[in-house]
């Protein structure tokens, strides 16, 4: 399994990334991922510019912990590697 950080988009505070949880697909077993709503990306924003995005050390990229989402990146699998952030969902589109 390939666990590294997807970045699908960065520009300034606002990076996007594939959900660790699902791995992009939008679905995490019965149903909707409810990490990314089934979007399948997730949308970071840091306090700061260019924050790099790194692999979420926790969970190892893979979004879960035990039995459910990863505490510490909220099953988005990535991190920024300094600083305060935000998890927003991203919307598709098109
Ligand atoms: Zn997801
Ligand atoms: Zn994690």
């Amino acid at each position: 399994m390939n666990l590294k950080v997807v970045v699908i988009e960065k520009q300034g505070k606002v990076t996007i990334v594939k959900c660790g949880y699902c791995r992009g697909g939008g679905s995490a077993g019965w149903g909707k991922c409810s990490v990314c709503g089934g979007v399948g990306v997730i949308t970071l924003v840091c306090e700061e510019p260019e924050t790099p995005i790194v692999k979420c050390g926790y969970c190892g990229g893979g979004g879960s912990a035990g039995w459910g989402k990863c505490s510490v990146c909220g099953g988005v699998g990535a991190v920024p590697a300094f600083g305060k952030y935000k998890i927003r969902r991203a919307v598709r589109t098109g």
